[in-house]
């Protein structure tokens, strides 16, 4: 029997697992702190796959100040981190020409067209299907100006075949009547789902593939090695052991740029941090996702509280989160929830694994054909877990790609 080590058990790493435990293969999973905190927890849960629009949009720098400039706004750059940031901006800022964004949106589109084929037969087979809520969600706006800001967004979904539904401030308050008045546009997202608690859904699902014969093992892996001939790879841990397999799958999410580098490959990968704030007794109810397009916010009902979130951090990997921001977004979103009591929720603050063109890393090392990259989903991660662990799994065991793979090797990089 062949056999796969999947570094990370965050939900990219557990998607991986699950499709080559299917194909037959023994998978090892390595995780430093399996069951510990991580993006695949604190995430605000939804299938966002109608989000095929990259962050570097053109003209997106000319807002960038802006946002900058309030200190607990939307985006916020840690000073000492500005320097390491600047090949990364240089990249993102490409992203954002008009013939890029054009080639970013058909591969996310492509990644995104697949996500439920992929995911609803993984949370079938775990007895999961429950997690999920079909139930679309709600953009809304509180002035004719922003919405028509994003004309050219909604058109371009609608092009891909996503469905939008665009409603009055009313219809938006019928839809989700704890929304205020300041309300005045809403934009119907059906295709679009959240799952009722992401942590739920990661923990059941390594229990679940741990009944399935999957190995863990508990260690924090700081080299890969490639045999010769692209055959055996092996991976040390920090504690002095070596694992061989035949093959190494990297999802270790923003930490990824580590073990990328120590292969010799090259990528950029930061950390995008995100924040939210959970309360348990909101005060408001929602039913589905609503996505506060203005405010760069979002409001995801789950099993555990009304989960309040967003903010782009970027700062580092070890940089003290500044909880300040969960705060900030549960205030914003009162002023937008009339009803929302904002005392005593739970704060959190995750690593998004974000590259400058918003698409994943999928695909082989250029220099060790034994090792697969599957990490850098930014925002997206949660909504295309399945489908990466797929697209991994059938490069692993050697099946034709159902999408293809060009825009997500890591060789965009070079
Ligand atoms: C605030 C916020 C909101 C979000 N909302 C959404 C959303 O609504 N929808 C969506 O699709 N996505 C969302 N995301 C993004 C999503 O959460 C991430 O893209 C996704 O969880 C990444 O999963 P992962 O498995 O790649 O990484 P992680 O969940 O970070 O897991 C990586 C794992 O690798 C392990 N690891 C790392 N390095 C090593 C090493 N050297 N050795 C051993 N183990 C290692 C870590 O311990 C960890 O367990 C959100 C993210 C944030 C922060």
């Amino acid at each position: 029997m062949r056999h796969v080590i999947v570094i990370g058990a965050g939900i990219v790493g557990l998607a991986t697992a699950h499709h080559l435990l299917t194909g037959g293969v023994r998978v090892t999973v390595v995780d430093r702190d399996p069951e510990g905190d991580k993006a695949s927890f604190g995430n605000a849960g939804g299938i966002a796959v109608t989000e095929v629009i990259p962050a570097s949009v053109p003209g997106v720098l000319w807002k960038v100040p802006g946002w900058l400039a309030d200190p607990l706004g939307p985006l916020a750059i840690r000073p000492w981190h500005a320097p390491r940031l600047i090949p990364w901006l240089l990249r993102f800022s490409r992203a954002g020409r008009p013939s890029e964004f054009t080639r970013i949106v058909s591969a996310l589109a492509a990644i995104n067209a697949r996500v439920y084929d992929d995911l609803l037969p993984l949370l079938a087979e775990h007895n999961l299907h429950e997690e999920l809520q079909q139930l679309g969600a709600l953009t809304v706006y509180e002035n004719e100006a922003e919405f028509n800001k994003d004309t050219m967004q909604w058109d371009i979904k609608r092009a891909w075949g996503i469905e939008v539904r665009t409603v009055s401030g009313d219809e938006a308050r019928e839809i989700e009547p704890a929304l205020g008045r300041s309300i005045t546009r809403g934009v119907f997202t059906p295709q679009w789902s959240h799952v009722r608690d992401p942590k739920t859904l990661v923990d059941k699902l390594r229990q679940s593939l741990l009944a399935r014969g999957l190995d863990i093992e508990v260690g924090q892996v700081c080299d890969i090695r490639p045999g010769v001939e692209g055959r055996a790879v092996s991976v040390g841990l920090s504690d002095g052991r070596w694992i061989t397999a035949d093959k190494v799958v990297v999802a270790a999410g923003a930490w990824s740029g580590a073990l990328v580098r120590c292969l010799g490959d090259t990528v950029l990968l930061e950390s995008e941090r995100g924040y939210n704030t959970t309360f348990a007794e909101p005060g408001v109810v929602l039913s589905r996702e609503v996505i506060f397009a203005q405010r760069h916010f979002v409001a995801t009902p789950l099993r555990c509280g009304l989960r309040i979130g967003g903010a782009a951090e970027f700062g580092g990997l070890h940089a003290p989160a500044n909880f300040k921001r969960s705060q900030a977004l549960a205030r914003l979103a009162a002023l937008y929830l009339p009803g929302l009591r904002t005392e005593g929720g739970t704060c959190w603050a995750g690593h998004r694994p974000a590259t400058p063109d918003s698409l994943p890393v999928i695909g082989a090392s250029p220099r060790h054909p034994a090792v697969i990259y599957a990490f850098g989903h930014g925002h997206l991660g949660l909504t295309q877990a399945a489908t990466t662990g797929r697209l991994v799994s059938d490069i692993a065991l050697g099946n034709p790609s159902l999408v293809d793979l060009a825009p997500y090797a890591i060789s965009r990089f070079n």
